[in-house]
């Protein structure tokens, strides 16, 4: 009976820690989206990557496109002329967490180490960051007191085209994407990690769905002008 309390004791305190927080910002991000006719958010998380991001930013210039892209603090020490790149060609830049981490498994003081040490690398990079996307969406009360804390805005997204699994193709991604894709969507995307170079494919469907897109009318705009209702 005592373990049995303990138990159900460590299952509430979870609950409370991280399972609601995550739940409750992620229901509430679909109900607060704003419907705006022909504007698109696309949105990049887990780079920035040697092997593809300069690849990515190369396809969004083509179609002179701003997105926003969601870095791994760790990805962009290794990668410092991509972030300068990804600035220097207008792109909106925030936070992924130090080392794409889940918030599920780290207590109080390992988020907090996560936001300063991440925050630390940003800004040494010069990079005053306002934007904060965690790992899988996936939050814990820490971090919601470190979003306040740092003044970040928290954002998720109402469209991914599961560009990360390994046997995914461009086709399957663009038609998903033309399919899911509404005005005032923020889409996720990756530039980074996935398996079977993912990110090549990702970037592959993007270069046959923006000039559809963009001849449906759609604009594309980064986060920085994304309100709710
Ligand atoms: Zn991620």
């Amino acid at each position: 009976m005592q373990y049995f309390l303990v138990l159900l004791v460590i299952i509430l305190i979870y609950l409370i820690y991280a399972l609601i927080p995550s739940l409750w910002f992620k229901v509430m991000y679909k109900i607060k989206r704003k419907e705006n006719d022909k504007i698109i958010y696309l949105t990049f998380d887990d780079g920035p990557s040697s092997k593809y991001t300069n690849k990515l930013l190369d396809v969004l210039k083509k179609y002179n496109i701003k997105a926003s892209f969601f870095c791994v603090a760790s990805f962009a020490l290794e990668n410092k002329d991509i972030i300068k790149r990804i600035e220097k060609d207008g792109h909106i830049i925030g936070l992924h967490s130090l080392k794409h981490e889940n918030a599920y498994l780290m207590d109080i003081f390992k988020t907090n180490k996560d936001f300063k040490n991440s925050l630390k690398i940003m800004k040494d990079l010069g990079l005053n960051i306002k934007y904060f996307r965690p790992p899988w969406g996936d939050l814990n009360l820490a971090s919601l007191f470190n979003i306040r804390k740092y003044h970040f805005k928290l954002i998720l997204w109402h469209v991914m085209a599961e560009d990360w699994k390994k046997d995914t193709t461009a086709f399957d991604i663009e038609v998903k994407l033309l399919q899911r894709i509404k005005g005032g969507d923020i889409v996720c995307l990756h530039d980074g990690r996935g398996k079977n170079n993912a990110p090549l494919i990702t970037i592959e469907a993007l270069d046959k769905a923006i000039p559809i897109l963009l001849g449906k009318g759609f604009v594309f705009q980064t986060v920085d002008k994304y309100n709710e209702k």
